[in-house]
This record gives structure tokens, sequence and C-alpha cells, in this order.
């Protein structure tokens, strides 16, 4: 039985029994007892977020540069670090072929893949250098 259909069967025997005073009692226990149900409603969803988040908390794997990555992802997705320990987000952050990455929700930014990042330093130097080349050919 629930709560609710307890509440109607013992109106039921104290409106026969004609008892104005229990009556009463009645309604005001069974505004608490609403009250806590609802509390109690309302705690089990918060209980399911914090362990959501603790699980994910469980699975963060911290790197040098500000991202992270989550443990036992199938495919590994980069998230802002910043956004992880200010918000509580999981924000995926926008990785360049430059070896580079950016958070597209606060702007962070930095290396995930230093060896991309020198070989596009030195790609750039390379293109720079052979356009002061061609520059001074003319
Ligand atoms: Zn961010």
């Amino acid at each position: 039985m629930g709560l609710y259909e307890g509440i109607k069967d013992v109106a039921k025997v104290i409106q026969q029994a004609d008892n104005v005073e229990l009556y009463k009692q009645l309604i005001d226990l069974s505004a608490q007892a609403l009250d806590m149900q609802n509390e109690i409603s309302r705690l089990s969803v918060e209980n399911a977020e914090f362990k959501k988040l603790k699980d994910i908390e469980n699975r963060i794997e911290r790197h040098s540069e500000p991202f992270v990555t989550l443990r036992d992802e199938p495919i590994q997705i980069l998230y802002c670090a910043h956004c992880w320990d200010y918000e509580k987000k999981l924000i995926q952050v926008k990785s360049y072929d430059s070896g580079g990455f950016k958070c597209t929700h606060c702007e962070n930014n930095g290396i995930y893949d230093s060896a991309k990042y020198e070989a596009d330093i030195q790609k750039t130097r390379a293109s720079f250098q052979s356009l002061k080349k061609n520059r001074n050919s003319w």
C-alpha cells in the first residue's frame, strides 16, 4: 500500500468516528509525510547525480598540459581541464593538426602532442625561409 492510499484509508475510518481533532492531526501528518516523500525524491535525484559525477571523477586522467581524458573510453577524447575543475563539465576541446588544442567554451589552450607541435613549427620555419629565399631572388 502506498502512502497516499494509506492516508485515504485512515481518513475514512476517522471520518466514520466523527473525530474532528483526530482528522486535523491526520491532515497535518499527511502534509508532513508528503513533504518527506518529495524530499526523498529530490535527494534520490541529487544522489544519482553525485554518483555519476564520482564515476567520472574516478575515470579522469590528468596530463601535463591543461586537458583531461577519461580512462576506458573507446575513442580518446580530450576535454578541457579548466572547465572540469571549475564547473565539473566535460567540454571536448578542438584539436588542431598543429598539435595544439583550444576549448571552445573558455578558450583554455595548450599542446596535446608536442612532437606534432615541433614538426609544425619546423614546417612553418621552412616555409618562411623558402619565402625569404624567393623574395631575395627577385
Ligand atoms: Zn574550457
